[in-house]
């Protein structure tokens, strides 16, 4: 999978160099190119924003950077864009599936009040376009978000993780929270982990697990139930 990553911070996207991206660029799973968006402007103050038409607060992040820059990284192929925005599609555990699917994603990272809206209206026109918000706050820009994308979608990418039956056990895999998890010592400061832990019971230890995914669900995440159709057998009481 190839990302490239345009904005006007390319120091904020460090992080990419860092464990997940430098592991996942040593088997060649993935290919990052962070782009600095003030390379595709022409005046002395590399200007990349102006005043928003009808007035109001801020400013908003000019057309012509933005339309270069793309036209230059579409040229290389195919690939889809998404720009951050809290006005987009919350992102989600099966928003990064899908997006694990994909051969190239151009992540937009916008600053200010955001990107003028014919941007993503003309790249909408000639490639995908997803508009991903990571919740219901504002950040000052995209760069976050396109990090926390970054590592939940290359975490899925085949081959990423050592054993992938650590990813189907996860939280919002299968519509629930995670059980709790623990390791040794069996007694740490008067807490013991719960005896059926250590039964060697597996098939015991899985219903206590899945009954722990239940009740977390219920207690911290009671949205989450009714997309879940594992609720038949298991009575819902709030996590003690
Ligand atoms: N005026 C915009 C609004 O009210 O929707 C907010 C602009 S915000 C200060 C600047 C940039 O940060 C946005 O263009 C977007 O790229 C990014 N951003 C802010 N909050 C975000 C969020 N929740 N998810 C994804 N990106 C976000």
């Amino acid at each position: 999978m190839r990302i490239d990553v345009l904005t006007i911070f390319p120091d904020y996207l460090a992080p990419l160099e860092l464990s997940l991206a430098g592991k996942a660029r040593e088997k060649g799973l993935i290919d990052v190119r962070v782009h600095d968006l003030r390379a595709w402007t022409h005046d002395r103050h590399r200007t990349v924003d102006d005043t928003p038409y009808g007035g109001g607060a801020g400013m908003v992040m000019k057309p012509e950077p933005w339309g270069e820059a793309l036209d230059e990284l579409l040229a290389d192929g195919p690939a889809t864009v998404v720009f951050t925005t809290p006005s987009g599609q919350p992102f989600t555990q099966a928003v990064a599936r899908e997006l694990a699917t994909r051969e190239r994603i151009v992540f937009a990272c916008g600053r200010y009040e955001g990107i003028d809206q014919r941007v993503i209206d003309e790249v909408g026109s000639r490639a995908e376009v997803r508009e991903i918000s990571l919740g219901d706050y504002v950040l000052n820009g995209g760069e976050v978000a396109a990090l926390a994308v970054t590592e939940a979608v290359v975490r899925l990418v085949p081959g990423f993780m050592g054993n992938a039956e650590s990813l189907t056990e996860e939280s919002h895999e299968d519509g629930l929270l995670e059980y709790p998890v623990y390791t040794k010592p069996a007694s740490w400061r008067g807490l013991d982990v719960p005896p059926v832990l250590l039964s060697g019971d597996h098939a015991a230890i899985a219903a206590w697990r899945r009954d722990q995914a239940v009740r977390r669900t219920a207690a911290r995440r009671p949205d989450l139930l009714p997309a879940s159709t594992l609720l038949d057998d298991v009575e819902i009481r709030p996590v003690e």
